[in-house]
């Protein structure tokens, strides 16, 4: 106790007063989006896809493409962008990929910890600020998020 450690996936530096954990941060994240009141309902899909990209141990067994795919569509253009994807997503593979990717399978395929992962300038901790994922500015820190995560695997690629 009394060490700061930060989050070994994404770096996350937790505060030793107030060690939240970016699982517990990402439960309460859930439950707002499921609230799908604005402005997190509609983020849902940007939410979780930068959560699971800055925690390779939760990707699903793609590893992650639809994920990154996802950020690029919404950097892109919006939810709109986002809406076309999913529904391709859906017609092109509808027995493979579903909605949500909670069904996280542990895939040793994809490359893991290791000490070249990379490092993120916007983090789930950043999002959440004081825990509570405050509507204000929401979607700007979400936007900020999902660029870090694009970013970080562009240039660990
Ligand atoms: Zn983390």
């Amino acid at each position: 106790m009394g060490s700061c450690e930060p989050c070994p996936e994404c770096g996350a530096p937790m505060d030793p007063l107030d060690p939240r954990s970016c699982d517990e941060l990402f439960h309460a994240l859930l439950a707002l989006d499921h609230s799908r009141r604005e402005p997190w309902g509609p983020l849902h899909g940007v939410s979780v896809s930068c959560f699971l990209l800055q925690h390779p141990h939760r990707l699903p067994a793609d590893g992650g493409a639809m994920a990154r795919a996802l950020l690029r569509a919404y950097l892109r253009g919006g939810l709109d962008e986002v809406d076309r994807l999913v529904g391709q997503a859906r017609r092109g593979n509808s027995h493979r990929v579903r909605g949500t990717p909670s069904r996280v399978v542990r895939d040793a395929a994809v490359p893991h910890c290791d000490a070249s992962r990379p490092r993120f300038s916007v983090t789930i901790q950043d999002v959440a600020v004081d825990g509570t994922f405050p509507a204000s500015e929401f979607t700007q820190r979400v936007e900020a998020w999902a660029a870090a995560a694009v970013d970080a695997w562009r240039r660990g690629a």
